[in-house]
C-alpha cells in the first residue's frame, strides 16, 4: 500500500514524514527527487534543454533553478512542457524505488502537488497536513531566507487548502494545537488496520 502526504507551503508535510520514519515508515520525497532527476537524469535533461535551451542548465552541468523558474512562473504552457516531462520521470522513478520497498508494511509519498500532479491517482490513501495560513507563514520566512510576498505568490499558485482536505482520507493539523506525534500514531494504526 502507499499513501500520498501533501499540504501547502509549510504546513509541515516534511516534519510529519519524519515522524512517520521513526516508525519505521519509508517515505519517498518527490519534490526532493525531482530536483535530483533535473540534475542527473539524461533522458529528462535532454528534454529539458530541448524546451528551454542549453542555457536551462550551468555549464558544471547543474540545473539553472532561477532561469527555469524565472520562465515557468510567468508562462503557463511552458510550466506545462517542463511538468509533462518531470512528471513521468518521477512517476518512473517512484516505482522503482516501491519495488526496492516492498517488504514495509505501507510506503509514504511526500509531495506539494500530490493533486494537482495527478499522483494522487497512483496511491492508496492521501494524508494533508493542515496549518493556518499565518502560521505557516511564520515558518516559512524563519526556515528560509525569503519575504512574506514570496511566500504568499506561491501559496496562491497552490490548490487551496480546503479542497485537498476534502479530498483527502486523513488530515493532521498541525496548528501549534494538536499534537503532531498522536495525530501520526493514530493514522499510522488505521493504516495498519486497513492492510
Ligand atoms: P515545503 O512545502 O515548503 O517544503 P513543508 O510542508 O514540508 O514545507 P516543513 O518544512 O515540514 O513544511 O515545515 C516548515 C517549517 O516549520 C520547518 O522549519 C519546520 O521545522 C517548522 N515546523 C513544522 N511543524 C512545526 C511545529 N508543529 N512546530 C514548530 N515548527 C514547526
Amino acid at each position: 500500500m502507499q499513501v500520498g502526504i501533501t499540504g501547502g507551503i509549510g504546513s509541515g508535510k516534511s516534519t510529519v514524514c519524519k515522524i512517520f520514519e521513526v516508525l519505521d515508515i519509508p517515505v519517498y520525497y518527490a519534490d526532493d527527487r525531482a530536483k535530483w532527476l533535473m540534475n542527473n537524469d539524461t533522458n529528462l535533461i535532454e528534454g529539458i534543454k530541448s524546451v528551454f535551451g542549453n542555457e536551462a542548465y550551468h555549464p558544471d552541468g547543474t540545473l539553472n533553478r532561477p532561469f527555469i523558474a524565472n520562465i515557468v512562473f510567468n508562462d503557463k504552457s511552458k510550466l506545462a512542457e517542463l511538468n509533462a516531462l518531470v512528471h513521468p520521470a518521477v512517476f518512473q522513478d517512484g516505482v522503482s524505488w516501491n519495488e526496492a520497498n516492498a517488504s514495509a508494511p505501507y510506503t509514504l509519498k511526500e509531495a506539494a502537488i500530490l493533486f494537482e500532479s495527478g499522483s494522487y491517482l497512483t496511491v492508496d490513501k492521501v494524508i494533508t497536513v493542515f496549518a493556518p495560513k499565518e502560521i505557516r507563514i511564520k515558518r516559512v520566512l524563519m526556515r528560509d531566507d525569503t519575504t512574506r510576498e514570496a511566500i504568499e505568490a506561491r501559496m496562491d499558485k497552490q490548490m487551496p487548502e480546503e479542497e485537498k482536505i476534502e479530498r483527502s482520507d486523513f488530515v493532521i493539523y498541525n496548528d501549534d494545537e494538536h499534537s503532531l506525534i498522536e495525530q501520526v500514531l493514530d493514522i499510522h494504526r488505521k493504516i495498519l488496520e486497513l492492510k
